[in-house]
């Protein structure tokens, strides 16, 4: 912080303490060259983000209602709103802290998919099916199989059981493939 009455550029901290409720910090400094002491002020840096969506429409990114989608789609998937919740400031203070200020809304929901996988393979796969990021049925089994190379939960086995069989609406030894019109048909192995 460069000096008001010299302009040297080190000062040394003599006192540091919360302002304005918490909002900034305070700081008294002494210049290094002239002595002289003055005040600074350290606050959060808030820009606004442009999240540019599939449509290429621009809008304002909007933390409640990333939140509110995300409680959506997670219903009854174990995670807690609390928990989203802090997955939702992360994202934001991870976006606030990008060089860019646009965002498409592919990143954020890679961001949001990102967290989930790491935490709660059900609420992952929830997520990604309720906002489409699977183009078909292939990348949506697809993703059950890199999930099945990880050890998974009990209850992920079992949505993932009941899953297979609405999709297939059929016994365990039927799996589905795409044929290359892109229907599905049904292959016994
Ligand atoms: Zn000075």
């Amino acid at each position: 912080m460069q000096c008001p009455y010299c302009q040297h550029t080190n000062s040394r901290v003599l006192e540091s303490r919360s302002s304005e409720g918490g909002q900034s910090i305070r700081r008294r400094r002494e210049c290094l060259n002239c002595k002289h002491r003055f005040t600074t002020y350290e606050r959060i840096e808030f820009v606004p983000i442009t999240v540019i969506k599939h449509d290429g429409k621009k809008e304002s990114f909007d933390a409640s209602k990333l939140l509110r989608g995300m409680v959506r789609a997670c219903e009854k998937t174990g995670m807690t709103h609390q928990r989203l919740e802090t997955i939702v400031d992360d994202i934001e203070a991870h976006l606030q802290q990008r060089p860019q200020r646009e965002v498409t809304s592919e990143e954020i929901g890679q961001l949001v998919l990102n967290y989930l996988r790491e935490e709660n393979e059900v609420a992952y796969i929830r997520f990604a099916s309720v906002y489409g990021r699977f183009k078909g049925i292939k990348d949506f089994l697809e993703t059950l199989d890199q999930l099945q190379e990880k050890p998974v939960t009990s209850s992920v086995t079992q949505w993932q059981k009941s899953s297979a069989k609405d999709l297939s609406n059929s016994d365990a030894s039927t799996c589905l493939s795409l044929s290359q019109n892109g229907s599905v048909k049904k292959v016994k192995s």
